[in-house]
């Protein structure tokens, strides 16, 4: 690859034949996008030479930290080894064999089997198409109705972005896809009113029974969720709404599906998010800290329950993809769970660097005038943006603050996120005390900043 092309040149390259994803490229081309050049740690520069710290581990996936060399030699390796074949006709391979077991022994426990994909999107259609080959299979075929969130994410293909409760994409393309339904998300501090949190989690969860009984109850294939809604805002849901979710798929008997893709591999603290919530889900789909985002992977982790009637009575599943268990993807995961395990990443999340992040970014925003709240656990967090602390009162023109606030971050070499009038954080999980004093300072700083233009 060119190396050495210009700032310019690359801007000008890039408007002139790339296409981003979700972009508006009319605008995109007349600024010039920013060109990423080089990772290490929780660091990037840029082609003008700028570090940046990356809060958000690219998009929520480079769990282990750019620039391991562990991971280009697994990667490098597998590619001369066996570079490819595919596990469709009766075949199989090291590298799929011992991730999976590598997999059953890192899920909760009841995981055993699991599915591959390339991305989160094709782990959350592979979910609709399992399900409903499920109740196929259990002889319930008219189950195929799954309920999602309003503003929730799970994707981007026509079946994820079906699932997933975003208007703004439903509006492109006549989506969603039939049989997907959507209730309200737990979202408190945007839409809970005079509630109390814990009050306001079971009235929204309990959307949910009332959705199965509108639908009718034998019509009801699956609940899907993200343990805390990622792209959403980081919305973690009030204490009442898990417990009362599960207890309502157990009572209908329907499948529980838990979103995974950026809550798993160590986000909370926990392998997996579903745990820090007390969640038993029946699916999870994983993808993005499974190869730390070195290598596209993703794919459905599978309980007894679905996985034993799918290969013992299902006879063929019909679904599948060239790289479902990619050899040199697989290679790469791999070796990213090895380095979460042997580092003890997760367990420094849980006892170390979670808390020690949570509770310098809540100090540090506590009497700012702009953030109503900080919410997370672990390594992610989402502060609220908010005209009145007292009385939760969001800003009229919802987005534009937050873009605002992105903008001096970005000035600033700080990479945060925006959505809606959320600022987010999910940096690497190798990000030490010293580099989140740093990323909090620079969070608080650029806040500060947004909170002073706005008087
Ligand atoms: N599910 C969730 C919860 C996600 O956050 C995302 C991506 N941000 C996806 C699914 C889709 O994953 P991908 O972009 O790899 O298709």
């Amino acid at each position: 690859m060119n190396t050495q092309r210009t700032t310019q040149e690359w801007q000008a390259l890039d408007a002139a034949h790339h296409i981003h994803p979700f972009s508006d490229m009319g605008a995109l081309n007349r600024a010039g996008s920013r060109v990423i050049v080089r990772g290490e740690g929780v660091y990037l520069w840029d082609s003008e030479g700028h570090q940046i710290m990356d809060g958000m581990a690219g998009l929520w996936c480079v769990n282990v930290g750019y620039g391991r060399k562990e991971l280009a030699d697994a990667a490098a390796r597998q590619m001369q080894e066996l570079a490819y074949y595919n596990t469709f006709f009766k075949t199989t391979h090291p590298a799929v064999i011992e991730l999976s077991r590598l997999l059953a022994e890192v899920t909760p426990p009841g995981f055993e089997h699991f599915f591959f994909t390339n991305s989160g999107s094709e782990g959350n259609d592979t979910i609709i198409r399992m399900v409903r080959r499920y109740w196929d299979i259990i002889g319930q075929p008219e189950r195929k109705v799954i309920i999602s969130r309003h503003n929730a994410y799970h994707g981007s293909t026509v079946g994820a972005a079906s699932l997933g409760g975003m208007d703004y994409m439903h509006s492109q393309g006549g989506l969603p896809i039939p049989d997907i339904e959507h209730i309200d998300q737990p979202y408190w501090y945007a839409e809970g009113g005079d509630l109390s949190p814990e009050a306001f989690g079971l009235k929204v969860a309990r959307q949910l029974e009332e959705k199965i009984l509108a639908v009718g109850p034998e019509r009801v294939a699956a609940f899907i969720g993200e343990p805390f809604q990622g792209a959403g805002g980081v919305i973690f849901p009030p204490d009442s709404y898990w417990p009362e979710i599960q207890r309502i798929c157990r009572q209908y008997g329907i499948l529980l599906v838990a979103d995974e893709v950026i809550g798993g591999f160590g986000r909370t603290g926990h392998w997996f998010a579903s745990q820090h919530f007390g969640i038993e889900p029946d699916l999870m789909t994983i993808a993005k800290g499974m190869t730390s985002g070195y290598i596209p992977m993703g794919g459905v982790a599978i309980s007894r329950r679905v996985a034993d009637p799918l290969i013992n009575e299902g006879g063929d599943f019909n679904h599948g993809l060239t790289y479902s268990g990619h050899p040199v993807a697989a290679a790469v995961a791999i070796r990213n769970i090895g380095i979460l395990r042997e580092e003890g990443i997760v367990e420094r999340v849980m006892n170390d660097t979670g808390p020690y992040f949570q509770r310098c970014l809540k100090e540090a925003l506590a009497d700012n005038p702009l953030i109503g709240e900080v919410a997370g656990t672990g390594l992610v967090a989402g502060m609220q943006l908010t005209r009145n602390k007292a009385t939760r009162e969001l800003f009229p023109n919802r987005g534009e603050v937050g873009l605002l606030c992105r903008d001096f971050c970005f000035a600033n070499n700080l990479i945060m996120r925006a959505t809606g009038e959320r600022m987010l954080l999910s940096p690497p999980l190798v990000i030490s005390r010293s580099e989140i004093d740093e990323l909090v300072s620079r969070a608080q700083h650029c806040i500060t900043l947004t909170a002073r233009k706005l008087g």
